[in-house]
């Protein structure tokens, strides 16, 4: 039997309760984990519900505020999840643990039976993987997908499709790699999910990627602001692992997807007026002179263009790969300038990919971004 948790931070708490009644039904899992980040009002909603669904199911719900597991970076979700592996690893009547973010309005109990199914055939690690817009998970896309062809492009990890996505399960075996690693018990933010697909990738574990054909309908963002702190953190993952080596090679497989529902390939991932304003917002002088130092003179160029008026036509994929490198070697998290310089560039690549390639329809838009993987990951690897 299994445990599935679902950390959570503030959300709908009408969506929440119902994911956890759902996954407590399921008759594979026994437990319901919901690790808090505080004991606000969903916390105290969970806490309310909690004993009906127990009865209701015969299933234990146990509600944990997240502990402090890493002691450098930002307490969020990494800490959240890790306080998770610790449970489990603790509570040795369940042999699987599965995760899912708890705002997910098209949550349902096919999604356990997936992960069930494929975990069945001696797999370590199942992630689901879904349709996504063609301007959703521009992180995923350009940060961590590209870090991962970049430095480690004859490994698995550039054909994870979705490497920072939040639903996956873990066997035993798995927990133990993951919490056993410093580097993981230290990811206490954003770039958890980053570690986790790491680390597994990098201890050999059998990997499989299930496909969810509904799609992962949660709460949207409004501008790309929204996602900073995300970006920042989850480029920091990358970058603290660029010097790490991969020699274990995994077994890997990956469901065949289905055709993309009509409302996800119209869906637009974020507000681009809003979006706009950004790139003219919170320059420095030293951010100017960063730009001038380190990165290549179109691109420098461009960005101070785009103070005047908005333009992105000069943060093309070339030009991106290229400042992404910067990065690697100069980028100081903590430090505000290079932070707003990382983000602005990127703003500009997710607008330029927005024009260019989202404007010819979706199934461009995708194949740009895969070309992009693609010709990132050959390029690297001919030259390692
Ligand atoms: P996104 O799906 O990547 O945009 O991320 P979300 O903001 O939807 O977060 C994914 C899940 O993690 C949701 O269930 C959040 O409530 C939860 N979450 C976010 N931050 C924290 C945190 O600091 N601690 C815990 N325990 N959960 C968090």
């Amino acid at each position: 039997m299994s445990l599935v948790c679902f950390p959570f931070k503030e959300e709908d708490v009408s969506v929440v309760v119902r994911n956890i009644e759902c996954a407590a039904s399921h008759p594979s899992i026994a437990g319901v984990l919901c690790v808090g980040f505080s004991k606000g009002e969903t916390w105290h909603a969970i806490e309310s519900a909690k004993s009906a669904i127990e009865q209701s199911t015969g299933k234990s719900v146990i509600l944990l505020q997240q502990r402090r597991i890493g002691t450098s970076l930002r307490g969020g979700k990494g800490d959240g999840m890790n306080t998770a592996l610790v449970y489990f690893l603790d509570n040795t009547e369940y042999h699987r643990l599965h995760f899912y973010d708890a705002d997910i309005v098209s949550f349902s109990a096919s999604w356990i039976s997936k992960a069930e199914k494929q975990a069945d055939l001696d797999y370590d690690v199942v992630r689901h993987y879904f349709p996504r817009s063609s301007t959703d998970a521009m992180i995923t896309w350009l940060v961590t997908k590209i870090g991962f062809a970049l430095l480690w492009p004859n490994s698995i990890l550039p054909a994870i499709e979705q490497p920072l996505g939040g639903e996956l399960l873990v066997s035993r075996k798995a927990a133990e790699i993951l919490i056993a690693d410093q580097r993981v018990r230290d990811q206490s933010d954003w770039g958890i999910d980053t570690l986790y697909t790491f680390v597994m990738a990098q201890a050999g574990l059998r990997m499989a990627e299930v496909y969810v054909p509904e799609g992962k309908v949660h709460a949207l963002y409004g501008g790309l602001q929204d996602l900073r702190t995300m970006l920042v953190e989850c480029f920091a993952a990358i970058q603290s692992l660029r010097n790490e080596v991969i020699v274990t090679e995994s077994r890997y497989r990956i469901e065949n997807p289905r055709p993309v529902p009509e409302a996800v390939k119209q869906k637009i991932g974020y507000n681009i007026e809003k979006t706009l304003k950004l790139l003219k917002s919170n320059w420095s002088p030293r951010q100017k002179e960063l730009l001038q130092e380190y990165f290549d003179p179109a691109l420098a160029n461009g960005m101070l263009h785009a103070i005047e008026w908005p333009c992105w036509s000069f943060a093309d994929e070339e030009a991106w790969i290229s400042a992404y490198q910067k990065f690697l070697d100069h980028f100081e998290k903590g430090d505000f300038d290079w932070e707003e310089l990382l983000f602005k560039i990127w703003v500009a690549r997710v607008l330029n990919h927005t024009m260019k390639n989202v404007i010819r329809g979706y199934d461009a838009a995708l194949g740009a971004l895969r070309d992009l993987i693609w010709e990132t990951q050959h390029n690297a690897a001919i030259q390692l």
